[in-house]
C-alpha cells in the first residue's frame, strides 16, 4: 500500500493522506492534484514524519488524480517553507503557495496568445478604441492585461481583434532566454573592490553557507563587487537571486546587468504579465533562468541549482511584508541560503542595526567598503535650522537652500529635493468651518493630488473629485491646502527657478518601467536641472552631474513614536545624501529640520554613523527591543467595531502571565479604521531566550471568535500603526 501525506492549497484542510494508485510516480515535493469531496485541489507530497496528519485507515483513502508536469520541490525549499511557517505563525499551505508563484505554469509550457496593435489606422475611431490605440501602443499582453492598461472593457478590444486593428501572435513559453556570459564586460576593479569579490567568489566556489554583509558608502561600487560573485556562479552553472526593495529599482539595475553580462537578468516580481509569469517560473524550476532578480516574492521560487543570493538595500524596511504572511526576506533570504548551502550577501550603506549586530557577534561576515569609487569624495552635509533660517509665507525651502539650488542652475549642474510624501498636500481643510477631508475607509486624511486632480487616501486607495464647495458648510472655493507634499515643492522650483527644468518622481508618476527608464535617460543626459522626488529616488541612482541634494524636512520621519524611527531616518537621509557628487565635482547636502539638536540630525551632520548605531543599539537594549529582546504584535480586526473589540478583549483576558514576556494592550491601534475594518493591537515584547512564537500559539489557538473577526500574528514587526 502506498500513502501519500499532502499539504493541500485549502486553509481549512492543510493536511491530508491519499493513496497512490498503481502506475503514479511520486517523490516529496511532487505536485499533485487530489479529490477533495467534490472538487480538485493541489497539494505538495510532504514527508509523513515532518508533517503531523491523520490517521485515516488504508481503505478509506482516496486515490491521487495526476502529477503535475514540473520537477517536485526541492528539499530545502520544503525546510524553508517549514521554518517560515513555524517562525512567522503562518500557515504552511500559505507560504508554500508563494513558491508555486504561477498555477498556470504547473500545466506544463506550450504556447498562449497574446495581442498587439497591427498598426493599421483607420480614419474614424470611437472614443474607447481610440484611447484603447494610445494606451497600447508598444504592448502585447493577453485581452485581459490589455484591457486593464487600456482602461477598456474586454469586449472593446475583441471588437478591435474583429476590425482587424489588433492581432494575435503566439507566445511560446519554454522558449528559452538568452545566456548571460560570465567575463561580458569585466570592470577593473580597486583594491578594496578586489579583496571583497575574492571573498565573494571564494564563497560561490565553496558552495556552504556563508552569509556576508556588504558594508560600502553610496558610491563604493557595491553592486560591482557583487557581480563577480554573480559571474562565478554564472561560470559553475548555478542560478542567482538577487533582492531588490522595489520594482522601482529594478529598470535601473537591468540596465548594469546587461552591460556587465551583455544580456538582461530574468525578471520576477508581482505584476509581470502572465507568459512572463509562466515562462519565468518554468525557467527557474527548470534551473534555465540563470540570474532571478525581483522584490521579496522571487525568494520563494523553487531555483533547481542555486548557488547565490544577494539581498542588495538590504536595510530596506520594504522587504517586511504586511500581509498575507507577515514575513521579512532579507531574515527568509538567510534562511534560504542556509538550507540550500550556499553564500547570502546582505548589501547596504546603512544596514539595519539587526545586521550589524549580528556581524558584531561573528554571525555575519563584514566586508567594508570605505571609500567611493574612483576618487570620489564623500558630500559635505550642512543643517539648516528652519527655526532660525525661515523659508518665506507659504514656501517651504530655506533661503540658503533656494541660493544654492540658483547657483546650481547657473553652473549647469543637477539638484535633487526629498520629501517623503506623494501629491501636493497631506491636509485639506475649509477655511470657512474648518472641514477635514478624511477617508471613509480609514483613520486618515485624504491627500490632495493636484496633477491627478484628486483627493486620494495613501491606505487603501479611495479617490474623490475635489469638490466645488465645501460638503459640510456648503460654502464655494473655501477649501486650503495645509503642508507641502512633493507636488507643492515641485510648484515652489519653478517659481523661484523659472527656467529650471524640474522632474517630479513619485510612484505616481514614474508607475511603469517605460517612464522610469525615460527619466533616467533624461536625468543622465542633463536634460532635468531639479528632480523633486519621494524615497523612490533615495537609492540606486547614479548622476555624476548631480551635486546638490536638499532634504526639505528631515523631521517627518521622526514623529509618530515608531521605535525604529531614529534609525529609518538617518537611513533614509544617508542614502539621499549619497546621490550628491557621485561624479568628479564634490556634492553638498542640506538637510532642513526644526530639531537639530535630534541625535540623528547631528550625526548626519558630523557623518559619525559608529557612534550613532552605538547610541541607537544603548537605547535598544534598554528598551529590551531588538535586536537584544523581541517583539510580537497581535493584530485584530473586523468590519464591526463591538466584534473587533471583543475579540480584543477576549485575547487580551487570555493573556498568559509569563516572567519573560511583557503583553501591552489590547489598545485602539493608532490605524484603528483601515479598509473599513476596526483594528486594535497588541504588543509582546519578550527576553531573547523566550519560545515567542510557542507563547502565542499556546494562548491563541484555543480561542474562537466570531465569524468577522480576523486575528493577525506580526512576528518581528516594522509597522506599529
Ligand atoms: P553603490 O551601489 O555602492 O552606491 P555603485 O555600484 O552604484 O555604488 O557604483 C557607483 C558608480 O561607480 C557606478 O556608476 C558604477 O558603475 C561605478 N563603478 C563602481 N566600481 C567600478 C569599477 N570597478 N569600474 C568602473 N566603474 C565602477
Ligand atoms: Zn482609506
Amino acid at each position: 500500500m502506498n500513502r501519500a501525506r499532502l499539504l493541500v492549497f485549502n486553509a481549512a484542510l492543510p493536511v491530508l493522506d491519499y493513496r497512490v494508485p498503481d502506475g503514479m510516480i511520486v517523490e516529496p515535493g511532487s505536485i499533485v492534484v487530489a479529490p477533495l469531496g467534490p472538487r480538485q485541489v493541489l497539494g505538495i507530497v510532504w514527508e509523513d514524519e515532518r508533517l503531523p496528519g491523520t490517521e485515516v485507515p488504508d481503505s478509506k483513502l482516496r486515490p491521487l488524480l495526476e502529477v503535475m508536469p514540473v520537477p517536485p520541490l526541492p528539499a530545502p525549499l520544503r525546510r524553508l517553507i517549514e521554518w517560515t511557517a513555524d517562525y512567522y505563525c503562518a500557515p504552511m499551505a500559505a507560504v508554500a503557495r508563494m513558491a508555486i508563484g504561477s498555477m498556470a505554469a504547473l500545466r506544463g509550457g506550450g504556447t498562449m496568445t497574446e495581442y498587439r496593435l497591427t498598426g493599421m489606422e483607420p480614419k474614424r475611431l470611437t472614443p474607447q478604441r481610440a484611447a484603447a490605440m494610445d494606451a497600447l501602443d508598444g504592448e502585447q499582453a493577453t485581452i485581459r492585461e490589455l484591457a486593464e492598461r487600456a482602461s477598456v472593457s474586454e469586449g472593446v478590444l475583441r471588437g478591435m481583434v474583429g476590425a482587424g486593428l489588433l492581432e494575435p501572435v503566439v507566445v511560446d513559453l519554454d522558449r528559452p532566454y538568452p545566456r548571460a556570459r560570465a567575463d561580458h564586460a569585466q570592470p577593473q576593479l580597486s583594491e578594496d573592490q578586489q579583496a571583497a569579490a575574492d571573498r565573494f567568489v571564494a564563497a560561490v566556489d565553496k558552495g556552504k553557507f556563508a552569509p556576508f554583509l556588504l558594508d560600502g558608502v553610496t558610491g563604493s561600487g557595491k553592486t560591482e563587487t557583487y557581480f563577480e560573485a554573480v559571474a562565478e556562479a554564472l561560470r559553475l552553472g548555478r542560478q542567482v537571486l538577487v533582492l531588490l526593495p522595489e520594482i522601482a529599482l529594478t529598470e535601473n539595475f537591468l540596465r548594469r546587468f546587461e552591460a556587465r553580462f551583455g544580456v538582461p537578468p530574468v525578471l520576477w516580481h508581482s505584476s509581470l504579465k502572465s507568459t512572463e509569469r509562466r515562462r519565468a517560473w518554468r525557467a527557474i524550476v527548470r534551473g534555465e533562468a540563470q540570474v532571478v532578480v525581483g522584490a521579496r516574492s522571487a525568494l520563494f521560487m523553487p531555483y533547481a541549482k542555486l548557488g547565490l543570493i544577494v539581498v542588495d538595500e538590504a536595510h530596506e524596511v520594504s522587504f517586511k511584508q504586511d500581509d498575507g504572511v507577515r514575513y521579512n526576506a532579507r531574515d527568509v533570504a538567510v534562511m534560504r541560503a542556509k538550507f540550500e548551502k550556499v553564500p547570502v550577501i546582505l548589501a547596504s550603506a546603512t544596514p539595519a542595526l539587526e545586521s550589524m549586530q549580528l556581524a558584531e557577534a561573528g554571525v555575519y561576515e563584514k566586508i567594508d567598503l570605505p571609500a567611493r569609487f574612483g576618487g570620489a569624495t564623500m558630500p559635505d552635509i550642512q543643517i539648516v535650522d528652519l527655526r532660525t533660517e525661515q523659508p518665506e509665507r507659504g514656501h517651504w525651502l530655506a533661503p540658503r537652500l533656494v541660493k544654492e539650488l540658483k547657483l546650481r542652475l547657473e553652473r549647469g549642474e543637477q539638484s535633487l529635493l526629498f520629501l517623503n510624501r506623494r501629491g501636493y498636500a497631506p491636509l485639506t481643510l475649509c477655511r470657512n468651518c474648518g472641514h477635514r477631508f478624511q477617508c471613509p475607509n480609514c483613520t486618515a486624511w485624504l491627500v490632495e493630488h493636484r496633477l491627478s486632480r484628486r483627493l486620494a487616501c495613501h491606505h487603501c486607495g479611495y479617490e474623490t473629485q475635489p469638490p466645488e464647495a465645501c460638503p459640510e458648510c456648503h460654502t464655494a472655493d473655501c477649501l486650503v491646502a495645509c503642508g507641502p507634499g512633493v507636488e507643492r515643492i515641485a510648484d515652489e522650483v519653478r517659481e523661484i527657478l523659472p527656467e529650471a527644468r524640474v522632474a517630479l518622481v513619485t510612484s505616481d508618476t514614474l508607475n511603469n518601467p517605460a517612464k522610469i527608464n525615460e527619466f533616467v535617460e533624461a536625468a543622465e543626459n542633463r536634460m532635468i536641472d531639479v528632480i523633486v522626488g519621494t524615497q523612490l529616488v533615495t537609492k540606486g541612482y547614479h548622476f555624476p552631474e548631480l551635486t546638490l541634494v536638499g532634504v526639505v524636512d528631515a523631521d517627518l520621519g521622526l514623529e509618530g513614536g515608531d521605535l525604529r524611527a531614529g534609525e529609518r531616518t538617518y537611513q533614509q537621509i544617508a542614502q539621499v545624501a549619497g546621490r550628491a557628487g557621485r561624479g568628479e565635482k564634490p556634492g553638498k547636502v542640506l538637510i532642513q529640520t526644526r530639531h537639530p539638536e535630534a541625535p540623528v540630525i547631528e550625526a548626519l551632520a558630523s557623518g559619525d554613523r559608529d557612534s550613532f548605531y552605538a547610541a541607537e543599539a544603548e537605547a535598544r537594549r534598554d528598551a529590551m527591543a531588538p535586536p537584544f529582546g523581541r517583539w510580537a504584535a497581535i493584530i485584530v480586526s473586523s468590519e464591526e467595531e463591538a466584534e473587533a473589540r471583543e475579540a480584543a478583549r477576549q485575547i487580551g483576558g487570555a493573556r498568559p502571565d509569563l516572567p519573560d514576556v511583557l503583553i501591552l494592550g489590547p489598545a485602539p491601534a493608532p490605524l484603528s479604521l483601515l479598509r473599513g475594518r476596526y483594528r486594535y493591537r497588541l504588543l509582546i515584547n519578550a527576553r531573547r531566550s523566550a519560545e515567542l512564537q510557542d507563547v502565542i500559539r499556546a494562548w491563541l489557538d484555543p480561542l474562537r471568535f466570531s465569524h468577522g473577526v480576523r486575528v493577525a500574528v506580526d512576528i518581528d514587526p516594522y509597522s506599529f500603526v
